[in-house]
């Protein structure tokens, strides 16, 4: 195993994993730990090269900081990718990422993420203590997709109060991109409360598990989703996708959902303020499945009733984003990212979700 520390500005520690014994090809990255240990899920994906995954690992690492800044989880923010081999995932693969994790000393601790289950956790679990998110039955908080979706239906409400006054989703139509975990679960959410679901997947057997529930959802193509007329639209697959092309296609009224980094760019922000679409900014949205993970962390070990207490607060933390950013003539993605700063340069988490008191006033950034 041979793992190299790249230098990196802005970053705490990055390193480089290389195991040919399991093909592993892996990046740590822990962008700050002000606020505590940096906590941030083990992505493993089919990059198309190095360039891609550093790229990715990057910025994800980056939006956990924010993320856990203004949920007040007590951590810090970093990411883990692997590069996913043509053999595909292996326990070996696995144990291996288990290692490098180790190497990090609990700077660094995991959970799961796109393309990582329980049970490549559970590999990783036998090298190093650092991991999160593991079943229940072993005292951990168990799969964190339902307590991100819970936050992300409860996010998506107040972001429908605040762009066109009512929360009330009965014969609303919500688009969804992506059919995977988190998606799953706040569908069956949304068609509780009666709305109109029209949804999209590159995966037909992720498509098929939402089918096979709720047979009533209409099915679009993943390129379609962006012109789909709807009241709001769920980014719940990958980021980067509200960009130059897709923003103009948009015929919503705003955006919720729980894909990390969904602007493509910092300025698309302001694309979307022009469009009159109303963005709930990414890493508050979706912040319940850290809030849950992190509450394993507590002294006296997991609660669950006081990460529910916390996520709760989700809409209550968009809301006054919402109204920070009407007030000082920014987009609500500036908001979130003053919001957090502020939180890191006290280097102390709020006692509450948000502090947003302390938010600098219009025209200072
Ligand atoms: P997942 O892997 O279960 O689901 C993602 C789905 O998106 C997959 O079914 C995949 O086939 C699909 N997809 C990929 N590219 C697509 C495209 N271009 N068009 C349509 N579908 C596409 O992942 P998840 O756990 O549901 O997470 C979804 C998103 O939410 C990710 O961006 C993840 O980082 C973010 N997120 C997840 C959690 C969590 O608790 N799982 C927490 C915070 C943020």
């Amino acid at each position: 195993m041979q793992i190299t520390e790249l230098s990196i500005l802005g970053y705490e520690r990055v390193v480089e994993a290389l195991d040919p014994a399991s093909g592993l090809h892996a990046f740590i990255a822990v962008h700050d730990t002000t606020l505590g240990p940096a906590l941030g899920g083990l992505r493993a994906w089919k990059y198309t090269d190095r360039e891609a995954a550093l790229w990715d690992v990057l910025r994800l690492a980056k939006g956990m900081t924010y993320k856990s800044a203004v949920a007040s989880t007590g951590l810090g923010g970093g990411k883990s990718v692997i590069m996913l081999p043509a053999n595909g995932k292996t326990p070996e693969l696995f144990r291996a990422m288990g290692r490098v994790i180790e190497s990090m000393g609990g700077l660094y601790i995991t959970a799961e993420d796109v393309g990582t289950s329980i049970a490549d956790l559970e590999q990783v679990r036998l090298e190093t203590r650092h991991v999160t998110g593991l079943s229940r039955d072993g005292g951990s908080s168990g799969n964190p997709s339902p307590y991100t979706s819970r936050g992300v239906f409860l996010g998506l409400k107040a972001t429908l109060k605040a762009r066109t006054g009512s929360d009330a989703l009965a014969g609303r139509h919500i688009a969804i991109q992506g059919a995977g975990a988190v998606a799953r679960h706040l569908i069956d959410f949304l068609v509780a409360e009666g709305a109109k679901i029209t949804v999209c997947d590159v995966a037909k057997s992720a498509l098929d598990l939402v089918r096979a529930v709720h047979p009533q959802v209409n099915i679009v193509s993943p390129e379609s989703i962006f012109d789909v007329e709807a009241d709001l639209l769920a980014p719940c697959a990958l980021g980067g996708i509200l960009d130059d092309n897709t923003i103009p296609r948009l015929r919503v009224k705003a955006i919720a959902g729980a894909a990390n980094n969904q602007l493509k760019e910092p300025r698309h922000g302001a694309a979307l303020v022009a469009r009159g679409i109303l963005y709930a900014p990414d890493y508050v949205i979706n912040a319940g499945g850290i809030i849950n993970v992190s509450c394993e962390l507590l002294p006296e070990g997991y609660n669950e009733s006081r990460s529910l207490t916390k996520i709760d607060r989700i809409p209550e933390a968009l809301t006054e984003i919402f109204t920070i950013a009407e007030r000082q003539g920014i987009s609500p993605a500036v908001a979130a990212d003053h919001l957090a700063e502020s939180i890191l340069r006290a280097k102390t988490c709020p006692a509450v979700p948000v502090g947003l008191t302390s938010a600098p006033e219009k025209g200072s950034q």
